[in-house]
């Protein structure tokens, strides 16, 4: 650092430092990140209506369905992501999962509430719920981000956090699977945590947090889980990123 830099901030000790970039700055709209990097975040502003994912090449007309979500109905209402999970936003949420970086959840929630004010908050949500990982994994990682999303997610919306599911089989990386495969794959991977009464959830409206949707499955899977097991009226998603989906 320069001597400038030095008594610039001596002058200026107030200056934020960017989680993402490491670079002081003295004004962003998301706290912890600044405005540089804002700007190099792919934001979703044109989606599928159903699953929020952008399409790739931009083919979607608009209000209707993307491929996927037109060859099967998803049994989520909605689901919705802030942006689309490449180039620069990835670097970052890569960070996030596997770098041992927990103080990024605070700036992520901040956007993911962007998003829930313009989708989601006249759904009449009653709970937010994470996506579980499986225990041998958040050991390894030390904590699991879908669970500081949400929690982070309900402090600012005021709705209820319910850590309530778990993941009792440590699936592969679904990417790497077809379709089919990861559906078996997921299979009986969520339960219930011990003790925890389906009453509650009975006809209710469920928020789902996760860090990114892949290829849909795990949204599709816990889903299905969270509308049949705990007999929730409906189920809608909000993550961080998606994965495009790409029209041959
Ligand atoms: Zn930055
Ligand atoms: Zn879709």
């Amino acid at each position: 650092m320069g001597l400038i830099e030095i008594l610039k901030d001596l002058v200026y000790p107030e200056k934020a430092v960017c989680l993402a970039c490491g670079r002081k700055y003295d004004h962003s709209e998301i706290e912890g990140i600044c405005d540089r990097c804002l700007t190099r975040f792919s934001f979703i502003t044109e989606g599928c209506p159903i699953c929020g994912r952008e399409v790739i090449p931009a083919t979607l007309i608009a209000g209707e369905p993307c491929p996927e979500c037109r060859a099967e109905r998803p049994p989520f209402k909605l689901a919705r992501s802030v942006f689309s999970y490449s180039g620069y936003a990835r670097e970052i949420l890569l960070e996030f999962k596997y770098g041992h970086r927990p103080d990024l959840a605070k700036p992520f929630a901040d956007l993911l509430y962007l998003y829930y004010a313009e989708y989601l908050a006249d759904k009449e949500i009653d709970f937010i719920i994470p996506v579980p990982m499986h225990g041998e994994r958040k050991n390894y990682r030390g904590y699991n981000q879908a669970e500081r999303l949400a929690a982070q997610l309900s402090q600012k919306t005021k709705l209820e956090y319910k850590d309530i599911l778990q993941r009792v089989k440590n699936s592969l990386p679904l990417y790497t699977l077809t379709k089919k495969a990861r559906k078996l794959e997921l299979e009986g991977a969520f339960a219930l945590k011990e003790e925890i009464k389906t009453d509650i959830f009975r006809g209710q409206n469920i928020l789902v947090i996760d860090d990114i949707i892949t290829t849909g499955t795990t949204a599709a899977e816990i889903s299905h889980f969270i509308l049949e097991i705990m007999q929730a009226e409906n189920v809608y998603i909000l993550t961080t990123a998606s994965v495009p989906v790409k029209v041959m």
